[in-house]
C-alpha cells in the first residue's frame, strides 16, 4: 500500500527559504528534494510550514505535486526557534483547519521533520488515523555530547519533547546506521520502527563542469576558478554552510594560520572562501570569524561570501581544491556529498554521518578530533600531492553517485508502505481518539 498524499511538516523553517543561513540548511534541501522525487512517483506532498511574513500567500506550488502551505502561528518575524514551542498549538490549529476543508481521508500519512514538527505530527496522525513517520535531523542528546566552545546546550524540554515523538512515531527515518543506533541508545527507540535511508544529492545540479567533460575534473576546476575570478594555481580549501560553532569554521581558520606559519611561501597561493551566513549565536558568527581571521593574521587570504543559491554553489565546489568540514556534530552533512559530486574531495571530522558521506582515504580524509594542526597537516598533504588529490577528486564523483534522491525517495516510499501496513489494524482502535 503506497500513500497517495502525504502531509509533510516543517514548522520551524520553510522549504522556500535560502539554505546556508539562519535556521535554513540541509533539512530544507532534504524536504524539497525528497518531496519532488516522491511526487515523481505519484505521491503528492503538501508541506506545512510557519508563515514568516504577512505577504506570503496561503499556498505555493513548489513543483508539480508539491504544495507548500503557510500556516499563521505567532508573530511573522523575529520569532526565535527557542520560542516556537509556545506556537505549536496555533500551528496545529492551522493544519487542522486545512484538513477540515477536505475529505477526512485527504492525507494518508504524516511525515514530520525535527522534533517541533513531530509534536504537531503526533496529534494530526492520531486525529486523521494515519501513520506518523518522523525524521529527527538532529538530536539534542547527541548534540549536547559534542558541544563546541561557545555553543549553548540544548534544553531538557527538547530532550523530553524528542522522547515523546520517538515513542509516538510509527516509523523513524535515520540518515545513517549510526543515527539509528543513537535513536536506540539515547531515546530507547523500538528497533522495529527505525529505518535507515541515506539522504541524496541532486546529481543533475551537482556534477563536474559539463563543458569540460572530455578534459576531466581538473579542467573543470580551472574553468570554475576563472568564472569566480579565483587564481588558477592556488590551494583553495573551501568552507560551505551555516556559520555556527558546531560547524567549526574557526578550526579551518586556525589550521590555515598554522599552515602559513610553517610554510610562509604558501601565502601567495592560498585562498580560503567561507560561503554561508550566521546561524544561532556564538563566537563564530561572520563578524566573530572576521575578527578571528584578523587576530590570526590571515585576513588577506580569507574570502567571506554570503550564502548563494544551490545553482551558484556548484562553481564554488568545483573551484575548490578541497572542502573542509571540521564539524563537532553532523547528522549527515549534505555539503560533503554535493562537493564530491562536483569532483572535490573532502577533509572532514570523523563525526556523525561524515564517515558515510566521505570514503576515508578514497574520496577524502577523515580526521579524529578538532586539532587545527591535524587539519593543517591534511591541507599540506593536498598541496604537496596533486596526483593523489586528482585521484581523490575522480573517486569523489563516483562515491557521490551512490547518493541519488531518486533512490532516497524510493526507500522512503518503502518506509511509508511499511508504516501503512502496520497501522491498518490500529485504524479502528484510533477512531475515537481526540
Ligand atoms: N547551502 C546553500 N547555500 C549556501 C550554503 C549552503 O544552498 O550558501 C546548502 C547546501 O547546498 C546544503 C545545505 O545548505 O544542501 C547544508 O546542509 P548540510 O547537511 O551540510 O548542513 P546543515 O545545514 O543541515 O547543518
Amino acid at each position: 500500500m503506497i500513500p497517495r498524499r502525504v502531509a509533510m511538516l516543517s514548522v520551524h523553517t520553510s522549504p522556500l527559504h535560502q539554505p546556508g543561513t539562519g535556521d535554513a540548511g540541509g533539512m530544507n534541501v532534504y524536504i524539497v528534494e525528497l518531496a519532488k522525487r516522491l511526487a515523481a512517483i505519484d505521491i503528492e506532498v503538501e508541506i506545512f510550514t510557519r508563515a514568516t511574513s504577512a505577504a506570503l500567500p496561503p499556498s505555493v506550488e513548489l513543483a508539480p505535486g508539491v504544495l507548500v502551505r503557510h500556516v499563521a502561528a505567532g508573530p511573522y518575524e523575529g520569532l526565535a526557534k527557542e520560542n516556537l514551542p509556545a506556537q505549536l498549538c496555533a500551528f496545529t490549529h492551522g493544519v487542522m483547519r486545512t484538513w477540515a476543508d477536505h475529505r477526512p481521508d485527504h492525507y494518508d500519512l504524516v511525515h514530520s521533520h525535527y522534533w517541533l514538527s513531530g509534536h504537531v505530527g503526533r496529534l494530526a496522525a492520531h486525529r486523521w488515523r494515519v501513520p506518523l513517520v518522523h525524521t529527527m535531523h538532529t538530536m539534542a542528546k547527541v548534540k549536547n555530547a559534542s558541544l563546541a566552545d561557545g555553543d549553548t546546550p540544548e534544553p531538557a524540554s527538547r530532550v523530553s519533547g524528542e522522547t515523546q515523538v520517538v515513542e509516538s512515531a510509527d516509523r523513524l527515518i535515520a540518515n545513517t546506521g549510526k543515527e539509528a543506533a543513537e535513536l536506540l541508545h539515547h531515546y530507547d527507540a523500538d528497533p522495529r520502527r527505525v529505518a535507515v535511508v541515506h539522504p541524496g544529492v541532486n546529481l543533475d545540479r551537482f556534477r563536474p563542469d559539463a563543458s569540460t567533460a572530455h578534459s576531466g575534473v581538473e579542467a573543470g576546476r580551472m574553468a570554475a576558478r576563472a568564472r569566480l575570478g579565483l587564481p588558477r594555481d592556488a590551494l583553495i580549501p573551501l568552507f560551505v554552510g551555516r556559520i555556527q560553532p558546531l560547524k567549526a569554521p574557526d578550526v579551518l581558520l586556525r589550521a590555515v594560520a598554522r599552515l602559513l606559519e610553517e610554510r610562509p611561501g604558501l601565502r601567495e597561493r592560498i585562498v580560503v572562501p567561507v560561503v554561508g551566513g550566521p546561524s544561532g549565536s556564538g563566537l563564530t558568527e561572520p563578524e566573530g570569524l572576521q575578527k578571528l581571521a584578523a587576530c590570526l593574521g590571515i585576513s588577506d587570504v580569507v574570502l567571506f561570501h554570503p550564502p548563494v543559491s544551490q545553482d551558484d554553489l556548484t562553481d564554488w565546489y568545483r573551484a575548490a581544491s578541497v572542502l573542509v568540514m571540521p564539524s563537532y556534530s553532523e547528522s549527515f552533512g549534505l555539503v560533503a556529498i554535493e562537493a564530491q559530486a562536483c569532483g572535490t574531495p573532502v577533509i572532514a571530522a570523523k563525526v556523525g554521518g561524515l564517515p558515510v558521506a566521505v570514503r576515508d582515504g578514497v574520496s577524502g580524509v577523515l580526521i579524529q578530533g578538532h586539532q587545527p594542526s591535524d587539519y593543517a597537516r591534511a591541507l599540506s598533504d593536498f598541496a604537496d600531492t596533486p596526483t593523489r588529490a586528482a585521484r581523490m577528486a575522480e573517486a569523489a564523483v563516483v562515491h557521490a553517485r551512490s547518493f541519488g534522491w531518486t533512490s532516497a525517495a524510493a526507500a522512503t516510499a518503502e518506509v511509508y508502505t511499511a508504516a501503512l501496513h502496520d497501522c491498518r489494524p490500529l485504524k479502528g482502535r484510533l477512531a475515537h481518539v481526540v
